[in-house]
This record gives C-alpha cells, sequence and structure tokens, in this order.
C-alpha cells in the first residue's frame, strides 16, 4: 500500500524527460528494443489475452485468508500455482514466503519479482467477493491480491511464449508487508535466505500504473508509563502516567519539520487509566514518524525520544517523585526510507518498457516492500499492477478491471527487461 504524490511525480518525470535524454538512450529504449523479439511480443500479448485467467487468479487467492502474521494458507494455495506454471525449486522459507525460480542462460543477474501475501484484515474478516459488471469487491482485491495475479500472470505468459532471458527470476509471494508485518518477508529474504544473491528488485503491489522509486521510511513506537497509581483525593501528589503523557504529547506537538523533504509525525492511538476518581496506574500511546529522507527521519525520531524522556523526569519532578514513574518504550515498527534515483538503470527499463506500450509513465514515492533493497542500496521498484483500485485497507475494498491487462502486459516486459544482463 502506498501514497500517490502528483506534483512531485510531475516534477520527476520532467527530470526524466531532460536530464537523461543524452546519457541513458540505451536503457531508454530497452522496452522498444524488446519488443522487436518474437518471443517478448508473444509474452506480451498472452498476457492481455490470458487477463481474464489473471483475474480469476486474483479472486482465488484473495478468498483464502492471509490475515497479520497468517500467511500460510495462503502461501500454500500459491506454492500449488507457481508448481501448475512450471516454476522450478518451488519452497516455502522459513517465514513463510514462497519461492519459485524460473531459470535463465545464467544465475545471475537475478531478478526477485514479488507481491505481498498479507492484507490488513484480521482473521475472520468475510474474503468472500462479489462481481458487478468489471467491478470485484472483496478485502485485499487490489491490495495485493492484483500484485499476487500479475505476478503469476508474468511467470505463465513467460513460460507460455518460451522466452528465454539471460539473468534468472525468482517469483515470491512474501509475507508481512502491512503494518505491523514490518516488512519482515523482504527482510529475511534479504537479510537470510537470499542474502547476496539479489541484484534487482521488483515489488508488483496495487493497482494503477505508477513506478515507486521513492521509499519513504517510518519509525513506530508504543510508548507506555507506568506508576503505582492510587485514588484521586486520597493518593493525590503521585506523578501520574496520564500527566506524563499529555507532557510528551505536548512537546511532540510542537515538533518542527521540514516541509520538504516531507517529514510527518502523528500520536495515532492513546489509552490508559482506570477511573475518573484514579491516578492511572498506566497510560500509552501509539506514535508513527514518517520520512522517504533518512536524516529527516532520524532527526525527528532523536527528538521523539528527547521528549518522551523528558515528559518522564518533569512529571516525576512535578511531585518530588522522583523514580516512581517508569516509560516503557516498544519499537513497533522499522522501515528504513530510501530511494533508487530516477535515472537509475532500472527505474529507466521500467520508463522505457511503459513508454514502448504507450502508456503513462507516473513515478511515485511510497512505503513498500522495497524500502528494505533500497535502504540497502540494491536497485527496486515497487511498480502497481494494473487496473483500478478503491477503498484500499477497508472492507469494501473493489477492484476496477477494465483495461486491467495494460498493467500485466507492461509487468511482463518489465520482468523480461530486467531478466536481462
Ligand atoms: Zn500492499
Amino acid at each position: 500500500m502506498h501514497m500517490r504524490h502528483g506534483w512531485m511525480a510531475a516534477l520527476l518525470v520532467y527530470g526524466v524527460a531532460t536530464g537523461t535524454a543524452h546519457a541513458q538512450t540505451g536503457a531508454n529504449d530497452l522496452g522498444a528494443r524488446l519488443m522487436q523479439d518474437a518471443a517478448v511480443r508473444a509474452a506480451v500479448e498472452a498476457a492481455k489475452a490470458d487477463e481474464a485467467q489473471t483475474i480469476e487468479d486474483q479472486v482465488r487467492v484473495c478468498e483464502v485468508p492471509a490475515p497479520p502474521f497468517k500467511e500460510a494458507e495462503r502461501a500454500k494455495l500459491v506454492a500449488g500455482m507457481f508448481r501448475d506454471i512450471g516454476l522450478a525449486n518451488v519452497r516455502i522459507d522459513n517465514v513463510g514466503n514462497v519461492l519459485g525460480d524460473r531459470p535463465g542462460a545464467a544465475e545471475r543477474p537475478r531478478l526477485v519479482f514479488a507481491g505481498h501475501l498479507d492484507t490488513v484484515f484480521p482473521e475472520g474478516t468475510n474474503v468472500k467477493t462479489t462481481r458487478e459488471g468489471t467491478v470485484i469487491k472483496g478485502p485485499g482485491i487490489g491490495d495485493d491480491c492484483r500484485g499476487l495475479a500479475v505476478v503469476l500472470a508474468v511467470a505463465r505468459a513467460m513460460n507460455r511464449a518460451h522466452v528465454q532471458t539471460p539473468g534468472t527470476i525468482t517469483f515470491v509471494a512474501n509475507v508481512g508487508e502491512e503494518g505491523l508485518g514490518d516488512l519482515r518477508g523482504v527482510k529475511y529474504l534479504f537479510n537470510d535466505s537470499m542474502k547476496g544473491q539479489i541484484d534487482r528488485f521488483v515489488s508488483v503491489d496495487g493497482t494503477g500504473l505508477g513506478i515507486t522509486h521513492i521509499a519513504v521510511g517510518s519509525f513506530r513506537y508504543k510508548v507506555t508509563y507506568k506508576g503505582p497509581g492510587g485514588h484521586s483525593y486520597g493518593a493525590f501528589g503521585l506523578a501520574n502516567p496520564i500527566h506524563a503523557l499529555g507532557r510528551a504529547i505536548a512537546k511532540i506537538s510542537d515538533f518542527q519539520v521540514p516541509r520538504e523533504p516531507k517529514t510527518t509525525f502523528n500520536v495515532g492511538r492513546i489509552g490508559g487509566g482506570t477511573s475518573v476518581n484514579s491516578i492511572a496506574f498506566e497510560a500509552w500511546m501509539e506514535v508513527d514518524m514518517r520520512s522517504a529522507d533518512p536524516a529527516s527521519l532520524q532527526s525527528v525520531d532523536a527528538n521523539f525520544n528527547k521528549a518522551v524522556e523528558q515528559a518522564l523526569v518533569e512529571e516525576n519532578e512535578r511531585w518530588n517523585n522522583s523514580g516512581r514513574l517508569t516509560m516503557d518504550k516498544q519499537v513497533v515498527g522499522t522501515r528504513p526510507a530510501g530511494r533508487t534515483a530516477a535515472d537509475a538503470a532500472i527505474v529507466q527499463a521500467a520508463v522505457s518498457a511503459t513508454k514502448a506500450l504507450n502508456l503513462p509513465v507516473t513515478l511515485d514515492e511510497g512505503s513498500t516492500d522495497s524500502n528494505i533493497p533500497m535502504s540497502l542500496g540494491i536497485p527496486a521498484i515497487t511498480i502497481d499492477g494494473g487496473g483500478r483500485g478503491m477503498g484500499a485497507h477497508s472492507l469494501g475494498e473493489a477492484f476496477d478491471s477494465t483495461d486491467s491487462w495494460k498493467g500485466t502486459e507492461r509487468a511482463v516486459l518489465i520482468a523480461i527487461a530486467l531478466a536481462q544482463k
């Protein structure tokens, strides 16, 4: 799931068009050159011809629940589909990612082409889909059942057209993209199971035709103030966890952050207390901070850590209660910021594929599985899977499949382009 920033996209597209006209002509026409190849063209055409199957897959995958940390059932289904398509060495790794290889002439370069299995919806959510004309409704239908269906479609189209590539593609359906999943699936790929073996990474996430190359990073915390608590009248004079929390929130509310690079902070949830006539024994908050710029993210994070410590000290000092209140600070999410430069070969390959198919080029920023490779300096992008999405992360999520084959076609051409030397 990621956000759009139209003005920034326009700016960046302009930059690509003007800044690279001379330097990158090779990468700039890669998509068009590949389309001269009969097998590549056949694969792209197969993607369009098989779009009905792709949408059927999208629904099939989506009707198997994949709540946070419980993706196993959907993983099993996708592993079977990988095998049916003919991928090699289909396996499920220790965190639950599904992997399947499509060997090229050589093992390297290796492209990982991924979609995420998990949804934001809790266990027990009704995941049955309904259709009305071109619109399919169902939780997760766009984010990211569309991505999974496109990953499957790319593998199938390439096999059907017998496309041979110099490099190898590992197709992946990964766990843990959403929320508290904290990118654990992709973290495991890059830090463990495929460490040092991934040269390029593409995540297909969501709907539309954007190309995300800037990773908005985030730090998330749950902070809990604790104290002995007591009667509001009888124990008056005790440091109060809710008052400490209030002090912390007041400090956070006054943070100054740069508008560019956009840097944000938010106290998203608060809780605690016993009753109106009790000094609370506990109060907590959940805080989210974001920026696409690692230094700005570090800076707002440092301010946050100082603020919650100071609030604790001030509340204890206010009542001469030194040490009676304590604070527990828990990191509940870390998504590193990063970027793949707009003129990097992987972005240019995606742009050239988009142009070769006469589709509009939109460069985006967002928070996706690509945050991990981008923060490691490994070329990565997240692409949309086509079609039009509505109400992502809501129970009313819907997907309009009108012309969605355009996204599938483009994904095929991008995958082939990135499996070249
Ligand atoms: Zn997503």
